[in-house]
């Protein structure tokens, strides 16, 4: 297979390496501290359409493929990792339920505003009790009259507090839930009942939040059923498919932390000198580098035949996806962690970037799919071969 970057992705893929190294990184320490990101560079984002990589072009996106995306979200997995978290439920889990299963006039309505990031999405599945078991969640939807009621709580949702629109996912039929059960439903933030709750206090990620959101009788229209009247109780698939999609972003943006972590140790172990010469030359520290390299390059193969594999089949690429999303968040973690002990004392301090990448990579083995999710995912499949 032949992975050289499709020439008709290399300028895109300099202007986001530009745009990271010129706008994003200056202000990347500014984010963590102030756990906001300045409105022009939102602005910017817009600019580039940035919101829109992976919404048809005739609603105004940028449609790149899977492996354009890819290629995106490793160059801004090199920065602070609320950038990409800001572009990614718009290209990801919060519009793609839309894009996959939306009826006609869905698309028509919304994707455009998504493309453009005149609005956000946020997509609403884990519930305190149903995390990894998705399919137990509690919120509750109803056909009351002409509308349907939604009920319950969801909590962990990426962008919830600053979404205009939410896929909410809610159960209509308790005897069926995953088979035939659970609905999706496109929420706008006006609709009544709908709130915001708590914004959690995070580990990292600062830039970005995460946050609580409340349904009570909160009323939707039948036409914000996700693919209409037929696709009641289909919307477990909808969660499923959209899941499996970004489980290769998430691989791409681990991929590009991995690799900054790993340009960082390289030129940190060339300049720091202990017993009379760098550490680089030291083997332990060396052989550290070549671990991390060879992780990288191996991560960086699979990626990028996983998603090409996509761009041919669609998405039946289920296992591929699993075994992305599980290889290079692990390799992105156990890189970081050996970035912070090249590093040494410094790999613990604030003033320098690994440490804050260190903190953010441990979500990547937790959302959209612990680790072990994947191992259960990857092995249902094999077995089914
Ligand atoms: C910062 C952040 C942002 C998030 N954003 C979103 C969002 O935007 N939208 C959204 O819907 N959700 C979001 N989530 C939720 C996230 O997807 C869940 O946290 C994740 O799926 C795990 O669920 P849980 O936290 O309930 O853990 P649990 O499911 O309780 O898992 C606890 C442990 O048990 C393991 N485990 C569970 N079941 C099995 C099994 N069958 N076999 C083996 N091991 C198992 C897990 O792997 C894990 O190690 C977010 C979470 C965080 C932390």
């Amino acid at each position: 297979m032949d992975f050289e970057i499709p020439e008709h992705l290399t300028a895109m893929v300099d202007t986001v390496r530009r745009f990271v190294k010129q706008d994003l990184e200056p202000i990347s320490r500014q984010v963590e501290e102030e756990d906001r990101i300045p409105e022009e560079v939102v602005q910017t984002m817009r600019r580039l359409g940035l919101f829109g990589l992976a919404i048809p072009e005739k609603y105004g996106g940028l449609e790149l493929g899977t492996l354009g995306e890819c290629l995106v979200y490793e160059e801004l997995g090199r920065t602070n990792a609320c950038f990409r978290t800001r572009l990614g439920t718009n290209n990801g889990i919060g519009s793609q339920g839309i894009v996959l299963d939306g009826t006609k006039a869905q698309k028509e309505k919304y994707l455009p505003r998504l493309a453009s990031g005149e609005w956000i999405a946020c997509f609403a599945l884990t519930e305190p009790e149903a995390g990894s078991d998705a399919a137990n969640i509690q919120t509750t939807a109803e056909l009351v009259g002409d509308h349907w009621v939604l009920n319950g709580r969801k909590h962990f949702i990426t962008n919830g507090d600053i979404a205009d629109v939410a896929t909410v996912f809610a159960v209509n039929d308790k005897q069926k839930r995953a088979k035939g059960g659970i609905t999706a439903f496109i929420v706008e933030k006006t609709f009544p009942g709908f709130y915001v709750g708590t914004i959690e206090r995070k580990m990292g990620m600062r830039g970005s939040h995460t946050c609580e959101l409340v349904f009570d009788d909160c009323r939707v229209p039948p036409e914000n059923v996700i693919g209409g009247g037929s696709m009641v109780g289909q919307g477990f698939k909808t969660a499923m498919k959209t899941l499996d999609k970004g489980r290769l972003t998430m691989g791409a943006s681990s991929l590009g932390s991995a690799q900054k972590l790993l340009e960082l140790s390289v030129d940190y172990a060339r300049q720091r000198v202990q017993f009379g010469r760098p550490i680089a030359q030291f083997q332990a520290i060396q052989f550290m580098l070549a671990d991390m390299a060879t992780q990288v390059y191996a991560a960086r193969q699979m990626l990028y035949h996983a998603a090409s594999l996509r761009d041919k089949k669609g998405s039946s690429v289920i296992k591929e996806a699993s075994m992305v999303k599980l290889f290079c968040t692990e390799m992105a973690n156990r890189i970081a962690d050996m970035a912070v002990q090249i590093h040494g004392g410094l790999g613990y301090m604030k003033d320098f970037p690994v440490e804050r990448f260190y903190r953010d990579l441990r979500l990547t083995r937790i959302y959209e799919g612990t680790s072990e999710i994947q191992r259960l995912v990857i092995a249902r499949e094999l077995l089914r071969e």
